[in-house]
């Protein structure tokens, strides 16, 4: 006799239901999540692919090229030669040898660090850090290590994350130079 007794045809009718159940469930609990948290640009709000700034806002962003002040980073409007430093650098020289930007500290330049910095948006971090790394790489060249800026104890609380250590740590693979933390500590809290 090859019949199954009733009671087990039935349980294995009801395990198979429930499977199945289970399955159409975690699809539109997936489709939903889909449709219901899509990535949206941090700056325009519109859902976008990939890393957080939709193909407009990126055309937005101005990246710093040459010519700009050695010492400062700053752009020039227009070449002055090499070595030539900024009325600001020369007016007001800054304690620090050389500094460099990734972009103009505009608009959508603004949204994207006070993204990162205020809204856990560590989705971004990859491509800034690849953006400083590429406006760095001069100053990069001749490091031995990278200092990640500490945040204040009672500042790391509430925002759970330090920015400037994400950043490095990007920078760190995409130049070899080491990140170093723990070096620096915030004493007051500015
Ligand atoms: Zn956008």
């Amino acid at each position: 006799m090859d019949a199954e007794p009733a009671s087990r045809s039935i349980s294995s009718h009801l395990h198979r239901a429930l499977a199945a159940c289970r399955r159409a469930w975690s699809q539109a609990a997936k489709l939903t999540l889909d449709i219901a948290l899509p990535t949206l640009c941090v700056a325009c709000r519109e859902p976008v692919e990939g890393e957080g700034v939709c193909a407009n806002c990126w055309a937005k962003l101005s990246f710093i090229a040459p010519p700009f002040c050695p010492r400062l980073g700053i752009p020039f409007v227009y070449d002055p030669g090499p070595e030539m430093l900024s009325m600001e650098a020369i007016a007001n020289p800054p304690a620090y040898a050389r500094a460099r930007a990734a972009v103009r500290y505009d608009d959508v330049a603004r949204t994207l660090v006070h993204a990162l910095k205020y809204q856990d948006r560590t989705d971004l971090a990859p491509a800034m850090g690849r953006w400083m790394a590429r406006a760095g790489r001069e100053l990069l060249d001749d490091a031995d290590v990278l200092v990640p800026v500490p945040l204040h104890w009672r500042r790391g609380w509430s925002r759970r994350y330090n920015q400037s250590g994400a950043l490095a740590r990007i920078i760190e693979r995409q130049t070899g130079v080491t990140v170093v933390a723990e070096v620096l500590r915030r004493i007051r809290r500015t």
